[in-house]
């Protein structure tokens, strides 16, 4: 147990959290939506500090993260626990475990332990994923204030509903070398109040303006969509999250749609057509776009990389693999065009 970061204290022995944009007010002796946050006799602590459930070394394509040191391992890490609860959720049994059972599962490793693993794994950073890292930030600041001594990134894998506190906590910390978040890839599921509010139990306006500060505190963002039949695949409604990307976000910002499969408590719904993939695609590249990626359809021409300038395929990729690289120092190999990433 660890005190939590960023609360209010209220009368009554009550608190206010201040790590996600629920805003829980809790009681005494209760917990908030994500259930690993608990008010004990007026303070609230984290359940899940140093004890993740889940530790894996993983491309850093899986995140997605496609223009973030491209061929490199993140240190993967998460603890159960989640501030939504999509319907589709792909991983459910760790991140609703909390919420569905009370259960708070997890292997006590200190924020050092887990920052040496990563060493040892020769990992270029350490990515918060799997759940919802918001939910274990108190855990992904310690751990990332040492990673950071260390010359190891930080990676948020996240549904992008922390509060401006936390975000300003990173950058605070990072001080002039920027952010403590080196990159995340920010989930915008849809563009309406209406599917955050049924499908994940949220709203949509927090994760946009976490989008926008996470971009102007100059954290590398790429963005994921999963598209599901007829909950979010409208033309219209794809043509608004492409246009919101362009308009805030920046024509280099990647734009991952990926394709859903029938999984937790969504199970009425078909996998996604290859066919709406490649709309969706073209629809992010005809509204200005630089990047826009076909995800979970593996071989698909939609995983590579292409130079926006002259349409040379850069890196192509099978799945999480690199079959060939043409960047030179950041530059097209073919018509050099500055491509646009970190490490790239
Ligand atoms: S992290 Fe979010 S869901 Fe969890 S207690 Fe805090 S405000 Fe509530």
């Amino acid at each position: 147990m660890k005190e939590s970061r960023l609360y209010e204290k209220l009368k009554d022995s009550a608190v206010k959290c201040a790590t996600c944009a629920h805003g829980c007010v809790i009681q005494d002796g209760k917990r908030g939506i994500c259930g690993v946050r608990e008010n004990r006799g007026g303070a609230l602590y984290s359940l899940v500090y140093g004890r993740p459930i889940s530790q894996a070394v993983d491309p850093i394509e899986k995140k997605p993260l496609f223009h973030f040191h491209p061929g490199t391992t993140a240190f993967s890490v998460a603890t159960v626990g989640c501030n939504f609860h999509c319907l589709f959720c792909q991983n459910a049994d760790i991140s609703q475990m909390p919420r569905e059972s009370g259960r708070i599962l997890g292997r006590e490793t200190s924020p050092e332990q887990l920052v040496k693993a990563a060493q040892q794994q020769r990992c270029r950073s350490i990515a918060y994923t799997y759940t919802e890292p918001t939910v274990f930030f108190d855990y992904t600041y310690d751990v990332a204030l040492l990673a950071r001594q260390e010359g190891i990134a930080n990676v948020y894998v996240t549904n992008g509903y922390m509060t401006p506190e936390v975000l300003r906590a990173f950058a605070e910390a990072g001080g002039d070398h920027g952010s403590l978040l080196d990159a995340a890839n920010v989930d915008l599921k849809a563009f309406s109040d209406e599917f955050y509010h049924h499908q994940c139990g949220a709203r949509l306006q927090p994760v946009l303006d976490s989008l926008i500060l996470m971009k102007e505190q100059g954290v590398w963002v790429e963005v994921t969509t999963l598209v599901i039949p007829e909950l979010n695949d409208s033309t219209d409604e794809l043509k608004s999250i492409a246009e919101f990307i362009l308009h805030n976000l920046g024509a280099e910002t990647p734009w991952h749609v990926s394709a859903f499969y029938p999984t937790y408590k969504l199970l009425d719904r078909p996998r996604t057509p290859v066919e709406t993939l490649r709309r969706a695609r073209q629809i992010g590249l005809e509204a200005g776009l630089r990047y826009v990626y076909e995800g979970n359809v593996p071989g698909s021409e939609g995983e590579s990389t292409y130079c926006y300038n002259c349409g040379e395929c850069l890196i192509k990729r099978f799945g999480y693999s690199i079959e060939h690289y043409g960047i030179t120092e950041s530059k097209c190999g073919q018509c050099g065009a500055q491509i646009d990433g970190i490490g790239i």
